[in-house]
Order: C-alpha cells, then sequence, then structure tokens
C-alpha cells in the first residue's frame, strides 16, 4: 500500500471497477455519487432498480469478452456466480446470435462464456463487491461539485461535495478519478485551474434506443442467449434481444439520424418488421410485453475528450470511462473499455511514486483508438453519417467497406472468418487481425452468398 486516500467520482461502472483496482493502492478509497446506492445484488432489490443517474439501464446492455476477462479478473468467479443466480450464460460465439449488414453469422462454440444480465443487475453485484472490500467508503446521495487545488494550481488536492440537504464540503485525496460518465465536468475544472481544455471529437449519429421489457420463452432463441441484429447500409437500423436473469428478457430496437423506434405498441412492433432480419420481430410477436410502452434513450453520438494529446495536466487527478470517450453504444464497449482502463490505472500505480496522469493518457491511447476506430468507422459507413471528409480517408473507407461487405457475407458460413470477426467486436484482437492473410483469403476468394 503506497498511498493514502483515493476519491473516485462517479459510483458507474467506470467508477466501481476503478475503485476495485485502487483498493490495491490506496489504504482507504471513496466512491462519491449522486444516486442513493446499496452494497445489496439480491434479484429482488434490483428488480425496477434502474438509477436515475444511470438512465441507460433500462435498455440491453452486453459485456463484450474483454469486459468479462477484466469482470473476471477483478472479482474471481463472477460468472459462475452470476450465473448460480439466474443470469443466461452460454457461449460468447456460440449462443450468442450476432448479424451484420443482413447476414446472420455463423455460430460454434469457442469456449468463451458470454453472460446476458440487466445492465442494474451487473452494477448491483459488481457495487455489492466493491462496497465488501476493506477500505472502501460509499457517499451515495451526494453531488460532485468541483475539484480543490493547492495555491500554486499544480496538484488537486480533494473534492468538493455536496450531500443531498447538506453543506458543501471538501474531501482531501491524494488522488481524484473522475468517473462522472458523459457530462464529466473536468474540461471545464482544468480551464478553471488554467490548463488547456482537451480537445473534443465527436461523430453525430443521432441514435435512440427504444426498449421493452418482455417474458420470452427462452425456446424461441433456439438455444441463445442473446440477438443482436447491427443495422445495414440498406437498413440502418438494429435491435437486441437479451434474456435477463429473473427470466425476463429485454428487447432494444435502435436507429439512426432521427430514424427512431415509436414508443407504443403497434409502432413498436412494426419498427421491429422492418429490421435486416426477422428474429427480433418474430420474439416480439410470439412474447408477452411486461409493460405497455417502450423507453427511449436518445445518444447524439460519440464523443472522445483527447486527454493523451494534452501537455500539461495536474498532479493527482485522473479522467477515464465514458468521461474520457462515450462510444455508440450499438458496439456494447462502454462497459468493458472502462474495465481495461481502470486495469492499466492499476499498472500505472504499480510503478510506484506520483501518478503521471499525462503518462496514463498515452498508455490507454491504444486501449481507447480500437474500440474507437470500430464505432466511428461503423458509423461512418452507414448512409447520412457525417463521416471523415478528406479525400484520402473516404476512399480507404470505401476499400474497407467493401471488404467488409464481403466479409460478413463469407462469415455467415465460415466459422473462421466469423470467429475472427468476433473477436474483434469483443475486443480479444485489433480490426487489422481481419486483414491477415488466411483470412483475406478465405474473404476474397469466395463468392457472395445470398442474404440468408
Ligand atoms: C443506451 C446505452 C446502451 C449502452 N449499452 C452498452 C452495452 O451494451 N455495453 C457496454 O459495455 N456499454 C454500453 N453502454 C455504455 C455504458 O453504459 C457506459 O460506458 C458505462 O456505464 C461506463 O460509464 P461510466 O461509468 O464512465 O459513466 P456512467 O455510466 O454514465 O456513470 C456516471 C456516474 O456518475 C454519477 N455522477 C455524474 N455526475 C455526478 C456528480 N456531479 N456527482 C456525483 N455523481 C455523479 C452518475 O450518477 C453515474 O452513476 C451503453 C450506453 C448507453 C447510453
Amino acid at each position: 500500500m503506497t498511498h493514502r486516500h483515493a476519491v473516485v467520482l462517479g459510483g458507474s461502472m467506470a467508477g466501481l471497477l476503478t475503485a476495485r483496482v485502487l483498493t490495491e493502492h490506496f489504504e482507504r478509497v471513496t466512491i462519491v455519487e449522486r444516486d442513493e446506492v446499496e452494497g445489496d445484488w439480491s434479484a429482488e432489490s434490483v428488480e425496477h432498480a434502474v438509477r436515475r443517474g444511470v438512465p441507460q439501464g433500462r435498455h440491453a446492455h452486453g459485456l463484450l469478452a474483454a469486459g468479462l476477462n477484466v469482470v473476471e479478473g477483478l472479482f474471481p468467479g463472477a460468472a459462475r456466480e452470476l450465473a448460480a443466480a439466474g443470469v443466461p450464460v452460454g457461449d460468447v460465439l456460440g449462443n450468442v446470435r450476432f448479424c451484420a449488414n443482413g447476414y446472420r453469422l455463423k455460430q460454434a462454440p469457442i469456449g468463451m462464456e458470454a453472460l446476458s444480465f440487466s445492465r442494474p443487475y451487473l452494477e448491483a453485484y459488481v457495487r455489492a463487491k466493491v462496497f465488501a472490500r476493506p477500505g472502501v467508503t460509499v457517499r451515495g446521495g451526494t453531488d460532485v461539485v468541483g475539484v480543490e487545488a493547492d495555491a500554486a494550481r499544480t496538484r488537486v488536492t480533494g473534492a468538493r461535495i455536496q450531500a443531498r440537504g447538506g453543506d458543501p464540503e471538501v474531501l482531501g485525496a491524494d488522488l481524484v478519478v473522475d468517473a462522472t460518465g458523459r457530462g464529466s465536468r473536468a474540461p471545464r475544472w482544468l480551464a478553471e485551474l488554467g490548463y488547456e481544455q482537451p480537445r473534443e471529437e465527436r461523430l453525430h449519429v443521432d441514435l435512440a434506443y427504444v426498449s421493452r421489457r418482455y417474458r420470452v420463452d427462452p425456446a424461441l432463441l433456439d438455444g441463445d442467449i442473446a440477438i443482436i441484429i447491427g443495422p445495414s447500409a440498406a437498413a440502418p437500423r438494429g435491435g437486441a434481444v437479451m434474456l435477463q436473469e429473473g427470466g425476463r428478457a429485454v428487447i432494444t430496437l435502435f436507429g439512426i439520424l432521427g430514424d427512431h423506434a415509436p414508443l407504443d405498441d403497434a409502432g413498436y412492433r412494426a419498427y421491429a418488421k422492418r429490421l435486416p432480419l426477422p428474429y427480433v420481430s418474430d420474439i416480439i410477436e410470439a412474447s408477452e410485453p411486461l409493460e405497455d410502452e417502450a423507453v427511449k434513450f436518445r445518444y447524439p453520438g460519440s464523443t472522445r475528450y483527447r486527454y493523451d494529446r494534452l501537455r500539461r495536466f495536474p498532479l493527482g487527478f485522473v479522467v477515464l470511462g465514458d468521461a474520457m470517450c462515450s462510444f455508440n453504444p450499438m458496439y456494447g464497449q462502454g462497459m468493458s473499455v472502462a474495465g481495461v482502463e481502470a486495469l492499466k490505472l492499476g499498472e500505472s500505480l504499480a510503478r510506484g511514486g506520483e501518478l503521471d496522469a499525462l503518462r496514463f493518457f498515452r498508455a490507454v491511447r491504444p486501449v481507447v483508438d480500437i474500440p474507437w476506430q470500430i464505432a466511428t468507422g461503423g458509423d461512418a459507413a452507414l448512409p447520412g453519417v457525417d463521416g471523415p471528409r478528406d479525400a484520402r480517408t473516404r476512399m480507404v473507407n470505401r476499400y474497407t467497406n467493401r471488404y467488409m461487405d464481403r466479409l460478413y457475407a463469407t462469415a455467415a458460413h465460415d466459422e473462421v472468418v466469423s470467429l475472427a470477426f468476433s473477436r474483434v467486436t469483443n475486443l480479444l484482437d485489433p480490426p487489422t487481425a481481419l486483414l491477415r492473410p488466411g483470412i483475406a483469403r478465405r474473404v476474397l476468394g469466395r463468392r457472395r452468398p445470398a442474404t440468408v
């Protein structure tokens, strides 16, 4: 134990996973969270527990293989424990039906597990485990209003917080971690301390998730635990069915650039019928909705703050999770990337001495670059999305899109290609793995099969 007190701002997935990592390096870790939060993950306590601070919790949330590896590493036995509590478990390729560009990708067991849960349940599990760690304190129902710095403004010395109905107070800390999500005010705090703000990169997609919970007979999924239909250029809308703990399922429909699913029953069902493939709509038609209307979450676009490009940064402060980079949720990356960032923070602290935040931001650059490239590259291939404008990038994108069209078509029949693609989308391999000779030969050597 080399440091005394760390304060984590925000108690969602990024904050919790980070707090877990920090318990190995700090005597005390305090999590400050606006919502009242409990350390109980029993199914009854979580039943309808979508928190105000995490409204996306109502919608389909998948944990990629890279993210499950992090969770298992930090909480050994987590998958077994969650499965024993009723969370559907299956093989990451064998039991997750993934459809891209109008093709259903070939499924085959690869011996790696996937879980299908409600977002509040996963978070409650992680929260209970973190809260039970020695040295962890939780300040629920408490707003973070700013950071404190020393007179020279070279070091952040704590967080300014205010409990609901209480007086403002300062929580002193050796390290303050901002994990307050997309609405992070860290860029403003930096400016107030006289630092340059990180440049913001953004790709506008005007996405909406529209979700409804159902009671679904698992037999309808034919052995799968989740079905995901990604958008295609011809039909840029998608949907997902995810079985969950408690015998429920969430069904999410998503569309971009204002093509949003209606909330009423008839409109919702009609929208689902026009997805590139029928699997989601078939399940909707055969299942009992648990709510009269669907709920909507609007997501303007992926946003990345380039902390890795800054030249000056105060000591004792760091930013991660959605506060650093928020990815279009269609690619299911946010929680997994936050988990890998938390591990990287642990690695930086393990070097001993003072945390060098700029070095940390550069160390996580590749961790963010790859999912960012997948999400923004995928979005830019959709009609109407305003991708990069320069001629060279557009030409590269045109070739990439053609190659990917062929790859999806091949992956519908070819297990090797389907597995390679799945490893990339699960953040186990970089996208360049799809260009390896063994894959490229299979992709380019085949005639295009008909859409399933
Ligand atoms: C519709 C949708 C679907 C998604 N689907 C997936 C998916 O399938 N897979 C996946 O991995 N990711 C998905 N994500 C992304 C995922 O939800 C986030 O990446 C993940 O929660 C990590 O975010 P975070 O902890 O950094 O921030 P958030 O989850 O946004 O949490 C921020 C926390 O900080 C608290 N907070 C904020 N401001 C303050 C303040 N001033 N004071 C005190 N507390 C504060 C909030 O209450 C909240 O608890 C999805 C996102 C959306 C919007």
